[in-house]
């Protein structure tokens, strides 16, 4: 399970897979997930599917 990180120095929040942010500042645990906006569950389930297609095969890693 991947965990959603936010970083609140920016408005709005950054939300990010990593755990570093981009300005450098360590992010936070977001939750609970409601808060999190669509496009970053999007984002999410558009690369689990890609990694499901490269495991299936179909898709080359780049
Ligand atoms: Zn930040």
């Amino acid at each position: 399970m991947v965990l959603i990180q936010v970083c609140k120095l920016h408005v709005p929040w950054i939300y990010t897979f990593n755990h570093v942010c981009e300005c450098g500042k360590k992010t936070l645990l977001a939750r609970p997930p409601k808060y999190v906006p669509d496009d970053v569950y999007r984002e999410y389930r558009r690369k689990e599917k890609e990694e499901d297609r490269i495991n299936s095969g179909i898709l080359q890693p780049m």
